[in-house]
């Protein structure tokens, strides 16, 4: 497998943040309000980037409008006017560093930083203690957050993990080894998949990685059926899988869990087909296939990147091209800058119905826009009327409870509304029909 490697120069892996962006020979091309803006706005929200993306994937012609300029780089619009004054004029004056920490930390605690219950509900315990590193919301699949996972090649402006990047979590969700996964599926035979996540799973080396995945690969044979790993590194650092030291036997290892007979399921995480644009991307791509294991591909649609039809549609049949199979557009969480970048359901749903309308069946396995809520995923269907009155029809593709999966159910059409929390349910009814249930769900959970 090296021969194809060799095609392609070895690079080093060097982040970037606010501490040395300044060195990178492209900030001064940056204006100079801009670069304010990102030490301002960098202060609350996380900043990381590396120079792949910073060389190959940004076009420095088209900043700030560039979409994965905005992808990484922190932009104005993500804090509020007054909060963006607070930070300015406390970086202005100098102000001394306990203070600034605090008007930081003020500020992020606006900005919802647990969204969704993540905290509190999902983590299953045995004999009464949380397990660290396992979320276990829908019956058949269970999270695994190694800790050695949790960064990424670069931070998304957008990410709703934003928390435990800024230190503002503690990383409570992460694993540092695999036995106590091992133990609680061991009493949960229903679970036929495991997805490692984080962060981003594949910052860490081959040899880490085994030794995380390996116990629970050695426990019982062809079980879990599948290992998911969901990743950005396709996207932000494609020498993953062909340059980097360890990046044949991060091959040998996915032909491994393939050839135990399970489903080795590659969930990637792109924006924007800018990020399958370059020859290393598609080589990768390639590589992954090449150990049988299938390439998922999923993204936030979200406001100021990709929130257009045609950048969708490129998405989605570039995908298909280079073998890729669309799985999620999910809509972007509660949390963080989301005034800066979400956008009404309504028009999140036109977007992916016309993109749809611009590629062939093949693709259209994607599921339309879906929220992540306590409740559980759930998938707007689109408008449509009850008598007079105009709907949004939306429809569980994972409930916590299975009984919700796939049950259709109708909301007063809103134009504004960007989470089903603003949503009121159609009919002047009470509330929609899982409420009631969700509640004592939550309240039997709450120890
Ligand atoms: C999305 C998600 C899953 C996986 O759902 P699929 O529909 O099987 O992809 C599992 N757990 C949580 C918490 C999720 O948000
Ligand atoms: S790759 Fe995922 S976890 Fe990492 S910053 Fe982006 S959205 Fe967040």
């Amino acid at each position: 497998m090296s021969d194809s490697a060799s095609r392609f120069p070895s690079r080093k892996l060097r982040y970037y943040t606010l501490r040395n962006i300044e060195k990178h020979r492209l900030w001064n091309s940056i204006p100079a309000e801009t670069r304010e803006a990102i030490r301002v706005v960098g202060q609350v929200l996380p900043f990381r980037v590396n120079d792949y993306v910073l060389d190959q994937l940004i076009d420095w012609s088209a900043i700030p409008d560039d979409p994965i300029y905005r992808l990484v780089f922190p932009q104005p619009g993500m804090l509020s006017d007054g909060d963006y004054r607070r930070v300015a004029e406390a970086l202005q004056r100098h102000a001394p560093a306990d203070e600034l920490k605090r008007v930081v930390h003020e500020i992020r605690q606006t900005l919802n930083p647990n969204p969704a219950g993540q905290m509190e509900l999902n983590v299953p315990l045995v004999e009464g203690n949380p397990i660290p590193g396992i979320q276990h919301k829908y019956h058949e699949t269970v999270l695994f957050f190694p800790s050695a996972g949790q960064t990424c090649h670069a931070y998304c402006t957008f990410c709703f993990r934003w928390p435990q990047f800024v230190g503002e979590s503690d990383y409570r969700f992460a694993a540092r080894e695999t036995d106590d996964l091992v133990a609680y599926l061991a009493g949960q035979p229903q679970v036929s998949d495991v997805l490692v996540t984080g962060g981003d799973p594949l910052v860490m080396s081959t040899d880490v990685l085994r030794r995380y995945l390996q116990p629970l690969l050695d426990a019982k044979p062809e079980w879990p059926s599948t290992i998911r790993i969901g990743s950005k590194a396709l996207a932000y650092w494609p020498a993953r899988f062909v340059t980097d030291a360890d990046a044949d036997d991060l091959l040998r290892f996915f032909e491994e869990i393939v050839a135990s007979g399970r489903n080795l399921a590659f969930m990637a995480h792109f924006n924007h087909y800018t990020e399958l644009s370059t020859p290393i991307v598609l080589e990768a791509i390639r590589r992954i296939r090449s150990t049988g294991a299938m390439i998922r591909t999923q993204s936030p649609v979200v406001r100021h990147i990709n929130d257009s039809a045609e950048v969708w549609r490129r998405l989605w049949s570039e995908s298909i091209k280079h073998g890729m199979v669309p799985y999620y557009m999910f809509v972007e969480r509660d949390t963080g800058a989301r005034n800066y970048f979400s956008l009404p359901l309504a028009r999140a749903w036109e977007i992916f119905r016309e993109a749809a309308s611009g590629v062939s069946g093949l693709a259209r396995t994607v599921r339309g826009p879906s929220m992540s809520t306590t409740a559980g995923k759930v998938e707007i269907l689109g408008p449509a009327y009850i008598g007079e009155e105009r709907v949004l029809v939306l429809r569980f593709l994972q409930g916590r409870n299975p009984e919700w999966t796939y049950r259709p159910f109708f909301a007063h059409y809103d134009e504004e509304a960007t989470w089903l929390s603003e949503l009121k349910p159609a009919q002047n009814a009470e509330r929609f029909f899982f409420e009631d249930e969700l509640q004592s769900m939550i309240d039997s959970d709450n120890r």
